[in-house]
């Protein structure tokens, strides 16, 4: 059927979506924040009032600033410092996601972040796998069909990025499809923690790098030629070595033509940039420029909780500025899936079983 209609947000919940980015402390129902905080003994809750404190994160995050951002989570790791509480989290964020029509996802979190309580690294990446099982046992117990992996992000301003790494080697064949590192941008280029990124490349792991959100294109350009970053996490600032004259004519830098010629993904994460001022507004974001001049863009959610958002909204936003219609959000739909640190054949399997049937309906 061909339509020219506008995607509803009913039709962008259902349609087939791939999540690249998206933080698992950063998208916790607001109702388990406050259940964890009471069962785990956490009494440091700006209120326990569920409603209120889902407003408060938003607020909080809304502040503009990626340092007082990035604050919000100090209550969020505060309540997931226990195997219960980080194995309900990731349960509960695969079955989020498979409610958003989310078919494939990679959900990011420090391991470092949760061991403040006791818990080893790897019992928090085994209590994080047992939830994200569970999670999608229950999504198929439901008819939704998901898959989701980890990955694994060391902290820019610790210095333990290589133990993170050799992690996500040792569990790349139970759950860990790769590596970031992650954390205020300023003052922590990436090259710092370039033993890690030397180890993922001799041990052929995948990794991505946030690089390129508050910072510009000197992190993106360390990021990729001297770490070996497969995609970049954000990278949004990649348009700053995009020049558009006064009549309209646009010049690629040399930097963004490499990334667009190696087809570097972005993951690009609207809502969480325009809270954390790397973008003015949504239909001021460079999200437009960039799909237009057809980066490898794929789009993301960054922080459920904090932005009060999920992958359907996100498109949703980006159909109201944009007027991206169905054949654009198959298009980053599937950059996405391709982009996946996922198997090629387990990849192509997704691509044309899921996500090209599904949007045959709709585009
Ligand atoms: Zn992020």
């Amino acid at each position: 059927m061909v339509t020219t209609s506008v995607p509803t947000r009913e039709e962008l919940r259902r349609a087939p979506k791939v999540l690249l980015h998206d933080h698992l402390d950063g998208g916790l129902r607001p109702r388990t924040v406050v259940e964890l905080a009471e069962s785990t003994g956490y009494d440091g809750l700006p209120t326990t009032d569920v409603d209120e404190l889902g407003r408060w994160f938003l607020e909080a995050a809304d502040s503009g600033s990626l340092e007082k951002y990035l604050e919000t989570f100090a209550h969020t790791c505060g309540v997931m410092q226990t195997e219960e509480a980080l194995a309900r989290v990731a349960a509960e964020a695969v079955e989020d996601l498979a409610d958003d029509g989310v078919v494939y996802a990679e959900l990011r979190y420090a391991p470092e972040l949760f061991v403040a309580r006791g818990l080893s690294l790897d019992g928090v990446i085994r209590a994080v796998q047992d939830g994200i099982t569970d999670g999608e046992r229950r999504a198929a117990a439901r008819g939704q069909r998901i898959q989701a992996r980890q990955l694994l992000c060391a902290m820019r301003q610790h210095a333990r990025a290589l133990e993170i790494a050799e992690l996500a080697v040792r569990y790349r064949d139970a759950g860990v499809a790769g590596f970031d590192i992650a954390g205020p941008e300023a003052g922590y280029p990436p090259t710092r923690n370039l033993d890690a990124f030397e180890y993922m490349r001799g041990n052929n792991g995948h990794f991505t790098i946030h690089a390129g959100e508050a910072f510009g294109l000197a992190s993106i350009w360390e990021a990729i030629q001297h770490c070996g970053a497969e995609r970049l996490g954000h990278g949004v600032r990649i348009v700053d070595d995009v020049k558009t004259s006064a009549d309209g004519e646009v010049q690629l830098g040399r930097l963004a033509s490499y990334v667009r010629d190696r087809r570097i993904p972005l993951e690009i994460c609207p809502s969480s940039n325009v809270q954390t001022g790397a973008a003015a507004s949504i239909a001021e974001h460079p999200i437009g420029l960039l799909a237009k001049l057809r980066f490898r863009v794929t789009v993301n959610t960054d922080n459920r909780l904090m932005s009060g958002c999920s992958l359907s909204s996100e498109f949703a936003a980006l159909v109201d500025a944009f007027g991206y219609g169905w054949a654009d959000i198959q298009w980053f739909t599937i950059n996405a899936m391709k982009s996946a640190f996922l198997d090629f054949d387990q990849r192509l399997d997704v691509i044309n079983n899921v996500i090209k049937p599904g949007y045959a309906e709709l585009v």
